[in-house]
């Protein structure tokens, strides 16, 4: 931003002490920021047609009223106003709360104008605004800005509106004119000016446009930069594999690879083979077969003399990753070891030994794996599955070791392409989008919670075959604010259903870890056929002969992760089925419900849950890292998102882009960054 826009928001007129504070309470304190507190939404007063609208939506409509309104008082403070208005061809109620004094406002058969929510099932208008008359206003969109304090949004705007005539003139333009002119953007300063006083629907759309694709490109520049000189400053090893023994292993494989599978072996030896660091993430589906990718990785690196690590979130995926590793790589020559905490004393000393010397070639563990005392011969590939749990620490350990593998994380919670490009914009990322043939696709279910008996036969009829079942709740024990199913209860009802023929098990995160494993290996071994359970058997567990997927309060979690719970059963040749129990109450509670009984793809899934939630909530609230704009919404402008990408990653590449004036700002933005000077590189 300009010298100007950087001045204190008391230089201009009309802002003295007072408001400066009252400013900076919301943020502002500049000049550049007053003049860029956008509005965070516009209130739209153009009349609706009922016939088009949907329920909860807000809505304008003007109408006759057909009724004398009828106010009832709950107490001295609570009223409701109610009275029949003729919109068009429908005869509507239209209620206000708490309005009491507007009774003497309206009379029968006057012409009114009600902005309001709206209820489909009882044709009523919950109204929060009302004007007698006809619906003529000053502007049909107005801006609605979020104030803190003393601020009210009649005076904010003033200032706003001061403070375009005093330094208007000074905003500049970011983006270089052949883009304004090839987008069809607005110059920044008139962008700006109608995200505060549109005249138009239209104006406003073209104004968010510009902001938008300005916020995402300043945004992808720094993703793409950082890309670039982590590749090209990162001193990685250039992995020589040898091609016709890792098709020896390919070939040997009781199944063919799908083609997404080869595709992402393709892109993973290819930044084995270069000198830069491989940092890629490889998303797939749960059962896409991701493990098999990770082993021809693996062995590729080991037949170059490398060694590779496989690195899992807990004890259990632990030993069995490195059973099927070991079942498939043994045979070609590979040694695979599982370094885990029960290895203990004597054994680990051996082991260790033997990593050192070269004499393991794979090994799997946690993430104990590659720090303290364990030293690698030539760690050549380090995969992570689950990267949610794995990240920047992890990767500082192994630099300070002096080590610097190719990393690829692999993970199985979908993560909507939107999302993956922006927060991991400065990765690779492939892909497996494709299901090996002839699975069998769960069946799933919604039933509501009076139907339990029912479910419980057919989970019986399940065990009868010799299956297991699974039952998750969403909390521990006994809550007096919620009214859902808890899993020490859960247990205890279902141990009393299933008497002695079967037994139940208890599993939840407040249990010691041991007695975690404990339960899990329990039902891994079918001592338990039914695992009463919070969501804490989520992650990669892997039990083939469990049939059975039983969610109580389903409503409660999100579409990706009932996508997970889901894909705990499936995993074996026979048919399996999931059953949501749910009573939702809210339409998004439903939809959800209905989507999960409609796909069994992840992707569809996550996309669809992204939509429902937002982004911020997709990944918890710790560990979002989302990164913040303005006005950009990675969901919905997500198109723009992808362009600005496209954009950013051609013009790092190109030499204009770091000479040419026309990309000055954009150049000073990326500075500011931090990027260029390295700062932010490993
Ligand atoms: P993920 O880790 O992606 O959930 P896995 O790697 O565990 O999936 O694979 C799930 C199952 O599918 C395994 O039993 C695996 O042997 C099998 N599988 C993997 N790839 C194929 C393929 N191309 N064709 C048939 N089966 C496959
Ligand atoms: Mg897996």
């Amino acid at each position: 931003m300009d010298n100007a826009l950087n001045q204190p928001v008391s230089v201009i007129k009309g802002i003295g002490a007072e408001t400066e504070s009252n400013l900076e309470l919301m943020g502002i304190t500049t000049v550049g920021d007053l003049l860029g507190y956008y509005p965070y939404r516009y209130e739209d007063y153009r009349l609706r047609d009922l016939q088009d609208v949907r329920h909860d939506e807000r809505i304008t409509v003007e109408g006759r009223v057909h009724s004398e309104p009828s106010l009832i008082f709950y107490s001295r403070k609570r009223s409701r106003l109610s009275m029949k208005v003729l919109v068009g061809q429908f005869l509507i109620t239209v209620v206000f709360f708490n309005q009491p004094y507007l009774k003497k406002k309206i009379q029968i058969q006057d012409e009114i104008t009600v902005t309001g929510k709206w209820d489909q099932n009882r044709q009523t208008i919950i109204a929060q605004e009302m004007k007698t008359g006809s619906a003529e206003r000053a502007s049909l969109f107005e801006p609605v800005y979020s104030i803190k304090g003393k601020m009210t949004v009649k005076s904010l705007r003033k200032y706003i509106k001061t403070a375009f005539s005093e330094f208007g003139a000074k905003i500049e333009d970011t983006l270089p004119e052949s883009m304004l002119a090839a987008y069809k953007l607005f110059p920044k300063r008139q962008a700006m000016y109608a995200m505060h006083f549109p005249t138009s629907e239209r104006e406003v759309k073209f104004a968010r446009r510009t902001i938008v694709y300005e916020e995402f490109l300043n945004f992808q520049l720094k993703m793409q930069a950082l890309r670039k000189f982590e590749r090209e400053h990162s001193h990685g090893q250039a992995i020589h594999y040898k091609l016709p023994e890792l098709k020896k292993l390919i070939h040997s494989l009781p199944f063919a690879l799908t083609a997404a599978q080869k595709r992402v072996v393709n892109e993973i030896c290819a930044d084995m083979k270069s000198p830069y660091r491989m940092n890629r993430l490889l998303q797939g589906d749960v059962g896409s077969g991701k493990t098999v990718v990770a082993a021809l990785a693996l062995y590729a690196a080991v037949t170059a003399g490398f060694q590779g690590a496989l690195m899992v979130p807990t004890e259990i995926l632990a030993e069995q990753h490195a059973k099927s590793l070991y079942k498939l790589l043994e045979p070609h020559g590979a040694v695979v070891s599982l370094l885990t905490s029960s290895v203990k004393g004597k054994r680990r000393k051996a082991l260790l030994e033997q990593l050192k010397n070269g004499e393991i070639d794979v090994l799997v563990g946690t993430h104990a794996l590659i720090q303290e005392d364990v030293d690698f011969h030539r760690l050549g590939l380090v995969i992570t599955d689950e990267q949610h749990r794995f990240g920047v620490e992890q990767r500082r350990v192994l630099r300070e070791k002096g080590i610097s593998p190719d990393v690829l994380f692999m993970t199985a919670t979908p993560i909507p392409r939107t999302l993956a490009i922006t927060v991991f914009g400065e990765m690779d990322v492939s892909v497996i989008d494709e299901m090996p043939a002839g699975r069998k696709e769960i069946e799933t279910y919604w039933v509501k919670h009076h139907m339990l008996e029912k479910v419980l036969g057919m989970v019986e009829k399940e065990l009868e075959k010799g299956r297991q079942a699974y039952v998750i709740c969403p909390l521990i024990e006994e809550s007096e604010k919620l009214d859902v199913q808890n899993a020490i209860d859960a247990h205890a009802v279902l141990t009393r259903y299933f008497g002695d023929r079967y037994k139940a098990g208890l599993m939840h995160g407040r249990l010691p870890n041991e007695e975690k494993d404990a339960a899990m290996k329990a039902f891994s071994h079918n001592d338990i056929q039914v695992l009463v359970s919070t969501t804490v058997v989520e992650v990669g567990v892997n039990v083939p002969n469990a049939t059975m997927m039983v969610i109580y309060d389903a409503e409660r979690f999100g579409l990706s992760q009932l996508h997970q719970l889901r894909g705990r059963v499936g995993r074996g040749d026979e048919q399996s089925y999931c059953i949501l129990l749910a009573d939702p109450k809210t339409e998004i509670g439903k939809e959800r419900m209905k989507i999960m009984t409609e796909t069994n793809n992840g992707f569809v899934l996550s996309e669809k849950d992204l939509e429902l939630r937002g982004p911020g909530d997709f990944f918890g609230k710790k560990q979002s890292g989302l990164p913040e704009f303005k006005v950009a919404d990675m969901v919905h402008d997500f198109r723009a998102l992808e362009t600005a990408r496209k954009d950013a990653q051609k013009l790092i590449e190109s030499e204009t882009f770091w000479h040419a004036p026309e990309y000055r700002r954009l150049r000073a933005n990326l500075k500011e960054s931090g990027v260029l000077e390295g700062e932010k590189l490993d």
